[in-house]
């Protein structure tokens, strides 16, 4: 009889990110519901050196799947290392984050597992069941499994991290053999970049179409660096190659909370909205004063991009003590 969750800690080039904190956070909420016991599972190359810091969050129990094999991510051998801990937790629910790390690999264990699977889920229920957005954000689906086991991804900046507390919990070696792989990792290459993480940032400036190509990007660059903040995108910027993929904000994009997000061109179709529209206090710079981000915005600025960027760069680097030049 399945009767734990889990929470699969995926770390990030060996080291653990809020996404973390976040599931485990979730998992609580869950594990409350269900009244069951909240155990980890942390998989990687160097998972015993991170397993301390998971155990100090109000964990029941870590499990730690270490192999040299984990080192660096494929799907395959995350996701066989995950339903490898699945099996020895006795889990109901196995959660993920709703990364593209975490739903790849929720995929294949939901197959591994024959387990039910939702994505992207912002709620969990009294009983158990879950809420999860759908059609853009249109409808909010409640969701109960048929199935003994369940796989979840849980939505991003929507359950509250854990901090550590109280007594670490018992660590306990996972033994792990990756078989015969099919895929192997031969190199990665980080990208080098000193943007701000889109994920974790305070403060979003967005461009839409409306900036009308890479130009326009630049002018939106030097106003995010004098903000503080990450850049993101609408998908019409992003498929226009104005602009990575990596920024793009929306239903198939990232997910983005900032207390600050400033959509500069953009119309403020369902799909961008998904990704932003919890957000604090949002701000639109635009032509048109009837497009649905403008009518959505707590500030809506009707105008032309090319000459108020310019102003506000400026004046917010004056606040700030630079000179317009600096
Ligand atoms: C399955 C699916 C998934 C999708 N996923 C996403 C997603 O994740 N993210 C996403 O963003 N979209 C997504 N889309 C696309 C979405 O439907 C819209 O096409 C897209 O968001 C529009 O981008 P935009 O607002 O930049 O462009 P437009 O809708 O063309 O808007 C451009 C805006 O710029 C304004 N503008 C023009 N000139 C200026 C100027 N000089 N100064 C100021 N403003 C100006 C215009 O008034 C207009 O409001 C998805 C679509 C589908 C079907």
């Amino acid at each position: 009889m399945a009767n734990a969750i889990l929470a699969v800690i995926l770390p990030s080039r060996g080291a653990l990110s809020a996404a973390s904190y976040e599931l485990l956070g979730a998992g609580r909420v869950l594990a409350d519901a269900l009244k069951q016991p909240l155990l980890a599972a942390v998989i990687g190359g160097n998972a015993a050196t991170l397993a301390a810091d998971i155990a100090s969050r109000g964990v029941d129990r870590v499990l730690v799947v270490e192999h040299p094999s984990l080192s660096n991510f494929t799907e395959e051998a995350y996701a066989n290392a995950a339903a490898a801990a699945a099996k020895i937790s006795g889990a109901s629910r196995v959660i993920l984050p709703s990364t593209v790390v975490g739903r790849a690999v929720a995929a294949r264990l939901a197959v591994l597992l024959k387990a039910g699977l939702a994505t992207d889920v912002t709620e969990i229920l009294p009983s158990g069941a879950i809420r999860r957005g759908c059609y853009g954000g249109n409808l909010i689906a409640e969701v109960e499994f048929k199935t003994g086991i369940a796989v979840l991804t849980v939505a991003p900046m929507t359950f509250p991290r854990t901090e550590p507390k109280g007594s670490p919990a018992p660590l306990e070696a996972v033994s792990f053999d990756p078989g015969t792989a099919k895929s192997e990792c031969l190199s990665f290459k980080a990208e080098e970049s000193r943007e701000i993480d889109l994920g974790a940032a305070e403060k979003v400036v967005s461009g839409g179409f409306g900036l009308g190509g890479p130009e326009g990007f630049k002018l939106l660059f030097n106003f995010a660096h004098a903000l503080g903040a990450a850049v993101g995108a609408s998908r019409r910027a992003v498929d226009s190659g104005w602009i990575a993929y990596r920024h793009q904000v929306g239903l198939t994009g990232r997910t983005v909370r900032p207390k600050l997000y400033v959509a500069v061109g953009i119309s403020g179709q369902i799909q961008h909205l998904a990704g932003m529209s919890s957000s604090s206090t949002i701000v639109a710079i635009n032509t048109d004063k009837d497009c649905p981000l403008m009518q959505m915005a707590s500030i809506s600025v009707q105008g032309e991009y090319a000459e108020l960027l310019p102003l506000i760069t400026d004046e917010i680097k004056r606040r700030k003590g630079h000179t317009a030049a600096a």
